[in-house]
C-alpha cells in the first residue's frame, strides 16, 4: 500500500518526519512500520449529475491511519489537487495531533478531487451525498468521524449527516463534527481552529517577552482558519499587516481592517477585484514580509528550500497542515531567530472542539460557547506546556518535540494491545 502513497511529496515528507523522530525515540524496528503505515485506504468513484445534465465521475478518498485507541477522526477536503498520498499524509498528521492533545482518536483524512469553486450548490450536494453513500460501510460514530477541511464547510457536513441518518433511519448527529449548531453542532466549533492559533500565538509572544499589542501579523490564506485567526489577533490589539487568498494578497504597514475584509470575503468569492486596502502582493512576496508572526493558513508545502532563508518573522505559526517542507525544515531547525509553533499543535483547536462536539452529541447534552472556549484553551495550554517542557528537557526542535509526544503515545498503546491474532 505504501508504494501508492509514496508518489505524493506530502506523504514522503510525513514519513521523513516520522523516521527522524522514531530514531530519537529509539522505537524498536519491529514497531516502526506498524505505527507509521496507514491501516486502511479507500478509493471510490462518485458519479455526479451536473447541472448541464452530464454525469461527472469524481474520485474520492479516505485514509484511516490507526485504530488503536478509538474511532478515526479527521477532515474531508475538496480541492483540484487532492491525491491518495496527500490524504494519507494528512491522516498521519491527524494521528500525531490527536495523540499529542490527548484525544481518544486515531487520525484520518478524506478528499475528493474536484474544484468546489466551479461547482453549483446542487452539484456539491449531489457529490457529497454520493461520496457519503459510498463511505457508509467504512464510517460510523465509533468507526470514523469526518469534519470540515479545505473546501468543505458546515453545509457539507449537514448533507453528510442527513445522508447517513436517512440510511440508518434516525438522526445520527455524531457521525460528523463541524455541522451547523441547529443539527447538533457545537457552539464555537467554526471558530475553534483560528481561535486556537491566536491563543498559541499570544502565549508564545508572552513567552518570548514580546508585546502582542501592536505586533505585526502576516496571514497566508483567508479561509475559515486564516480569517478567524486574523480577526482574533486584531481583537487582541495586534496589527494584521498582510493577508492573502489564492488570488494573492494585500500589504498595509498601518494594519488592515480585518473585519471589513471578512465582510468582503463573505459576499465575494475572492480578493481578485478588491482595491484600495493596501499594496497588491503575491503569495510568495507575502511569505517574505518583515513581521513578528507569520501564519501560513493555506495549503501544505508553501515554505520551501527556496524561500525559507528569506523569512523575516520572529514566530512561525503553522495554522495549515504541513506548510513547511522537510528540506526547509532542516534549515529552519538551525535558525534560533525563528520560533516555530508546529502544525500539529498550532491548528489542533479544530479537532479539540470536534471532540467536544462528538462528546456533546453522544450525551445529547450541550455546552455554552464560554464552556467550550474555556475547555479549548485549557487543553491547548496543557499541550503547549508539554511540548515546551519536552523540547527543553531533550534540547529538541519544537516540531520534533510535538511529534515525539504524539508518536510515542501511539506506539505505547499499540504495544499494550499487542498484535492480533
Ligand atoms: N480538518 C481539521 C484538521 O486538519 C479538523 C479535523 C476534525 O475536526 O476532525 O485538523
Amino acid at each position: 500500500m505504501i508504494d501508492a502513497f509514496m508518489q505524493s511529496p506530502a506523504f514522503a515528507m510525513a514519513c521523513q518526519q516520522y523516521d527522524r523522530v522514531a530514531d530519537f525515540l529509539n522505537l524498536p524496528q519491529g514497531e516502526r512500520a506498524r505505527t507509521k503505515v496507514p491501516r486502511r485506504a479507500f478509493i471510490v468513484t462518485i458519479p455526479t449529475r451536473m447541472d448541464d445534465g452530464h454525469t461527472e465521475m469524481f474520485t474520492g478518498y479516505r485514509v484511516q491511519h490507526h485504530l488503536s485507541v478509538g474511532p478515526t477522526k479527521g477532515g474531508l477536503r475538496y480541492h483540484p489537487e487532492v491525491t491518495l498520498g496527500e490524504v494519507a499524509a494528512l491522516a498521519m498528521w491527524m494521528s500525531w495531533k490527536c495523540s499529542l492533545c490527548g484525544l481518544p482518536y486515531g487520525g484520518a483524512k478524506g478528499g475528493v478531487t474536484c474544484d468546489p469553486r466551479q461547482m453549483s450548490s446542487g452539484e456539491l450536494e449531489r457529490m457529497t451525498r454520493r461520496y457519503t453513500q459510498e463511505m457508509i460501510p467504512f464510517i460510523g460514530p465509533h468507526i470514523d468521524v469526518m469534519a470540515p477541511d479545505l473546501g468543505t464547510n458546515e453545509q457539507v457536513m449537514a448533507w453528510m449527516m442527513d445522508t447517513y441518518s436517512m440510511h440508518v433511519g434516525n438522526p445520527v448527529p455524531q457521525i460528523v463534527t463541524g455541522k451547523p449548531v441547529a443539527l447538533g453542532g457545537s457552539a464555537g466549533r467554526r471558530e475553534a481552529t483560528g481561535r486556537g492559533v491566536a491563543y498559541l500565538v499570544n502565549r508564545t509572544l508572552e513567552n518570548l517577552k514580546m508585546p502582542s499589542e501592536g505586533s505585526r501579523i502576516v496571514v497566508q490564506g483567508f479561509g475559515n482558519v486564516g480569517s478567524v485567526a486574523a480577526q482574533q489577533l486584531h481583537r487582541f490589539g495586534a496589527k494584521v499587516v498582510a493577508v492573502s487568498d489564492y488570488t494573492g494578497g494585500f500589504y498595509n504597514p498601518q494594519g488592515l481592517d480585518v473585519n471589513a475584509l471578512i465582510d468582503y470575503a463573505a459576499t465575494h468569492k475572492h480578493f481578485g477585484e478588491l482595491k484600495g486596502v493596501g499594496d497588491r502582493i503575491t503569495n510568495e512576496q507575502l511569505l517574505e514580509l518583515e513581521c513578528d508572526v507569520l501564519i501560513p493558513a493555506a495549503l501544505e508545502r508553501q515554505i520551501t528550500e527556496k524561500n525559507i532563508r528569506k523569512l523575516k518573522c520572529r514566530v512561525l505559526a503553522e495554522a495549515a497542515n504541513g506548510p513547511t517542507t522537510y528540506e526547509a525544515d532542516e534549515i529552519l531547525r538551525q535558525n534560533p531567530a525563528i520560533f516555530l509553533i508546529p502544525d500539529i499543535l498550532c491548528n489542533a483547536g479544530g479537532v479539540i472542539v470536534s471532540y467536544f462536539e462528538w462528546v456533546q452529541d453522544l450525551q445529547s447534552f450541550f455546552w455554552t460557547e464560554a464552556e467550550v472556549n474555556d475547555k479549548l484553551y485549557r487543553q491547548l495550554e496543557t499541550a503547549l506546556h508539554q511540548v515546551l517542557q519536552f523540547s527543553k528537557k531533550h534540547n529538541l526542535y519544537m516540531r520534533d518535540a510535538a511529534l515525539a509526544l504524539g508518536i510515542s503515545k501511539i506506539a505505547h498503546a499499540k504495544q499494550l494491545r499487542g498484535l492480533f491474532p
